[in-house]
C-alpha cells in the first residue's frame, strides 16, 4: 500500500499540488481524474518518486523505502516514449528485458500478444504511427512485471481496439498485485478500468 500525506507541489508560485492526501492499494487500478492543469502529472511524477513533494510525505509500504527501490519495480507510461528512434520496436522491448534482467525473448512475445504488434515492430521505431509507438512503450514498461505502475493519459494514440486491449492488460497486471495508477481524461475508459478514483481540481483533492 502507498500512502501520500498531505503532498504539496510547487513550481515557484504555481502550486501543482496541495496537500493531498491518498492511499493507493495493490490490485486496484486507479484513475486519476480532473481538468488540465489540475495536477495528475505531477501526482503520478510524486508517486514515482521522480519528482519530490515539496511538503509532505510519500510512503511506498513494501515497495521499499528508497528511491532506488522503488524505481527498480516502477513501470512508467509518461508523454515520452523513452525507446530509441533508431532500434525498432522490438529491439527497444528486448533492451528493457535484458536491462531488467528478464528473458528478452518472452518478454517481446508477451508484448506482441498483448499489444497486437505486427511486423511494424521489425522497422525503426522512428517511422511508427503515435499509436504503434504508444503500444511498444506500454510493451517496455511492462517487461519487469512492476509491482508500481505509473501510466500518464495512456490511451494517448490508441484506437478503440488497442484502449480496450489496454484495459484488459491493467486489470490483470492489477489481478497479479500491482498498484495500477492512471490519468486520464477519457471518462468511457476511466468507467471500464478504475476500480478506485482519486480526483483532483486545481492541486487539490476533491470528492468524486
Ligand atoms: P495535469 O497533468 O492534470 O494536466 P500537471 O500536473 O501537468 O496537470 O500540472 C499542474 C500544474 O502545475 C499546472 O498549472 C502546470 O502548468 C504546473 N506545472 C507542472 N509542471 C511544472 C513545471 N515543471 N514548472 C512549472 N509549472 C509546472
Ligand atoms: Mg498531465
Amino acid at each position: 500500500m502507498i500512502t501520500l500525506d498531505g503532498v504539496t507541489k510547487t513550481y515557484g508560485p504555481v502550486r501543482a499540488l496541495v496537500n493531498v492526501t491518498c492511499t493507493l492499494h495493490p490490485t486496484n487500478v486507479t484513475v486519476l481524474s480532473g481538468p488540465n492543469g489540475s495536477g495528475k502529472s505531477t501526482l503520478l511524477s510524486v508517486i514515482g518518486t521522480l519528482a519530490r513533494p515539496t511538503a509532505g510525505r510519500v510512503n511506498h509500504g513494501d515497495l521499499g523505502s528508497s528511491r532506488r527501490e522503488v524505481r527498480a519495480t516502477l513501470g512508467w507510461v509518461g508523454h515520452e516514449s523513452l525507446c530509441y528512434p533508431d532500434l525498432t520496436g522490438r529491439q527497444n522491448i528486448e533492451l528493457a528485458a535484458r536491462l531488467h534482467g528478464c528473458s528478452p525473448s518472452e518478454a517481446f512475445t508477451l508484448a506482441a500478444a498483448r499489444f497486437d504488434l505486427g511486423t511494424f515492430a521489425n522497422r525503426p521505431f522512428r517511422t511508427y504511427s503515435r499509436g504503434q509507438r504508444q503500444r511498444v512503450a506500454l510493451g517496455r514498461a511492462l517487461v519487469h512485471s512492476p509491482r508500481l505502475l505509473l501510466l500518464d493519459e495512456p490511451t494517448t494514440g490508441l484506437d478503440a481496439a488497442a484502449t480496450e486491449r489496454l484495459g484488459q492488460v491493467l486489470r490483470d497486471e492489477a489481478a497479479r498485485g500491482a498498484t495500477v495508477v492512471l490519468s486520464t481524461h477519457d471518462g468511457a475508459f476511466a468507467s471500464a478500468v478504475a476500480t478506485a478514483v482519486v480526483a483532483l481540481d486545481r492541486g487539490r483533492r476533491v470528492a468524486t
